[in-house]
């Protein structure tokens, strides 16, 4: 079945951290699965990130084109963002031992690009042409590395999601207060006796 891309699935904030997301409930391997298992999810993903990032991207539209190696491409660098940006999270600081196989990722997303990108209203280059997703992704990665982007870096203690505290007093908890606040306020209530249901799942 496909996946249906809703709001909720980019409450990372950033195109790389919708990304990471795209494995649900991580660190829970009972319950954890990869939305990319099928891979042409990933040409889906990125037509519903046009628009639900199209603030990051300047407009810019993504285009995938389907590879075996393309998606090895984007899994990797999916998978090296995630671990470095968690334990960023957790420890406070970035762990130069994961830079190596972040950067690599991102070099071979980046391989064959020839775009333009931080320039005034373009931060991912010129918006009349979409700029293949893998590159898009790496731009959005290294993004990350600027202090004041992954010290905003939050995990979300109800689905384990990576997301951008952009609030005021850095305060937010939740990827999606209306998803997971709510669930976790529910399982609050089960817990105390109160409220008869099922354990909060993520959709
Ligand atoms: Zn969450």
């Amino acid at each position: 079945m496909n996946v249906s891309w809703t709001k909720h699935r980019f409450s990372g904030g950033l195109l790389a951290l919708d990304t990471t997301n795209t494995v649900v409930l991580r660190g829970d391997p009972a319950r954890s699965f990869d939305r990319f298992e099928d891979t042409a999810e990933i040409a889906r993903f990125a037509a519903a990130a046009e628009g639900f990032r199209s603030a990051e991207l300047g407009g810019r539209g993504l285009s995938f084109q389907f590879s075996d190696a393309a998606v090895r491409r984007v899994i990797v660098l999916r998978e090296a963002a995630d671990r470095m940006l968690r334990a960023a999270v957790l420890s406070g600081g970035i762990e130069t031992i994961h830079l190596p196989d972040f950067l690599r990722a991102c070099a071979a997303c980046l391989d064959e690009s020839a775009e333009r990108v931080g320039a005034d209203g373009m931060p991912f280059g010129d918006p009349s042409l979409p700029i293949r997703f893998e590159a898009a992704l790496a731009v959005s990665a290294l993004s990350l590395l600027a202090v004041d982007a992954w010290k905003k870096v939050r995990i979300c203690p109800n689905c384990n999601w990576l997301f951008v505290d952009r609030s005021r007093n850095s305060s937010r908890l939740w990827c999606d207060m209306s998803v997971c606040g709510n669930r976790n306020k529910a399982k609050r209530h089960y817990q105390r006796g109160k409220l008869a249901g099922g354990e909060a799942v993520h959709v």
